[in-house]
């Protein structure tokens, strides 16, 4: 499979887009590039007293409907090109669910796995040094992305209040509780697809219980999601990790799975039938839910999925090509913009709560949570019928047309 480069397809997309909402030239121009990017070295003194200079990067996409607001993460591959392709997804993301966040995404090029707890925590504190004035609660909100988590938050939290010598929890999103974290962050992806997926299977005409799903991914996404979803009363056909798949026609005992997870490492249930990742994509279930890598569903396994809805939990899982095969098959995929959202969504409450100096009750993030992805399911689904177009292509509309509106009234094109 070629490797495509992620900022030219959004370039591609956005030319789709501004033709079909007939945006000017400058409008276009001022979406195709970040507003701004911080593109340094940081210095890292590693443990044996030698000194190695990693590239570090935040790129500040777009800022009209609020603050910046997006991932860091530690990664080898995390390149200029891969970073800017995020912030601008999470441009779009934000202004999908209708929250007032721009779109940022930032990155350290290196492998965090070959490196000590104490020079991770160095990396971190670097990473905010070198940010000097360009984040901060009304500017720029980073939150954890790939290998990086709520105790380096905490730590990036710790180093901007040393740095700025005030005390402002909301610079920063996903953090521990006690550091000002909202109850619920955890769960908040998972939770927030499978409200995208009770309004769609109402909307589709599917039952409400019932349902047999099948799930790529046991991590955060994919294991809380089929926590949830066995409770809500589906049940889970499939289930898959790095090291392969299980499936079992009368739904697998999720409870057991987990605690078996949490004690071996291992997916593991004697009355399941083993199977690869592939055969799990090709299952029969009503739902599919891709919730590990990118690039999952392609032109290869379109043709063998058997599902009637894909539930985007993932990043990217879905190839343009299978795209159109999906679309021919009239299958209903449901795009990873909304789909996964809940996590963002739930960050912009933790930031509204440390701006109130509050704390929100578990019941109050998971309302408002279910008010915010169900309303945009709704507005999306409208999109895609008014317009005739898959709600992939609905929803970067939507997240195009909300973002230049808020330039518009700026004045800022
Ligand atoms: P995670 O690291 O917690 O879990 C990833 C899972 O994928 C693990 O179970 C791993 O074993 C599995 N996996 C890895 N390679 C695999 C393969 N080849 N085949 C099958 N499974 C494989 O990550 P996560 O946080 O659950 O994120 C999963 C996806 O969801 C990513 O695309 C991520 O960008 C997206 N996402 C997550 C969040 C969040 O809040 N966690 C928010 C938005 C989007």
């Amino acid at each position: 499979m070629a490797v495509v480069n992620p900022f030219t397809s959004y370039i591609e997309r956005l030319a789709r887009a501004a033709r079909a909402l007939g945006l000017s030239e400058v409008e276009k121009k001022r979406l195709s590039e970040p507003n701004n990017i911080v593109d340094t070295q940081i210095e890292l003194t590693r443990d044996n007293g030698t000194v190695e200079r990693l590239r570090t990067y935040r790129v500040q996409f777009n800022n009209a409907r609020g603050p910046y607001k997006g991932g860091i993460r530690f990664h080898k591959a995390a390149d200029l090109d891969e970073v800017k392709a995020l912030a601008a997804a999470m441009a779009i993301k934000c202004a999908v669910v209708d929250i007032p966040m721009g779109g940022a995404k930032g990155g350290v090029q290196f492998d965090p796995k070959q490196y000590s707890e104490a020079e991770i925590e160095r990396v971190a504190r670097a990473f905010i040094r070198a940010m000097g004035d360009a984040i901060g609660a009304d500017k720029d909100i980073p939150a954890p992305d790939v290998y990086t988590n709520s105790n380096i938050m905490g730590i990036m939290l710790d180093e901007f209040q040393k740095m700025h010598g005030r005390n402002e929890p909301a610079m920063i999103t996903g953090k521990p509780q006690g550091l000002g974290g909202i109850v619920g962050r955890d769960t908040a992806t998972a939770q927030g697809g499978v409200y995208v997926l009770d309004y769609f299977v109402s909307a589709l005409g599917f039952k409400k219980k019932g349902l047999r799903v099948a799930i790529q991914g046991f991590g955060n996404a994919g294991a809380t999601a089929a926590k949830i979803l066995s409770g809500d009363g589906h049940s889970i056909v499939g289930i898959s990790d790095s090291s392969g798949a299980l499936l079992f026609e009368t739904g697998l005992d999720i409870d057991k799975l987990l605690l078996e997870k949490n004690k071996s490492g291992e997916l593991k249930d004697t009355r399941a039938r083993i199977a690869t990742n592939q055969e799990l994509l090709e299952t029969d279930c009503d739902v599919l839910i891709p919730a590990a890598l990118d690039n999952q569903l392609t032109v290869e396994n379109a043709p063998r999925v058997k599902a009637k809805i894909i539930l985007e939990l993932a990043n990217g899982p879905t190839t343009p090509e299978a795209d159109v095969i999906f679309g021919q098959r009239d299958i209903t995929v449901i795009p990873d913009v909304l789909t996964n959202a809940g996590g963002v969504t739930v960050s912009y409450f933790e930031w509204l709560q440390n701006r109130e100096g509050s704390i929100w009750s578990e019941e109050k993030v998971r309302e408002q949570l279910k008010e915010i992805m169900t309303k945009a399911s709704g507005v999306l689904w409208k999109k895609s019928k008014e317009l005739n177009v898959p709600l992939r292509d609905a929803a970067f509309l939507l997240g195009v047309e909300r973002i230049v509106s808020a330039m518009r009234t700026r004045r800022a094109v």
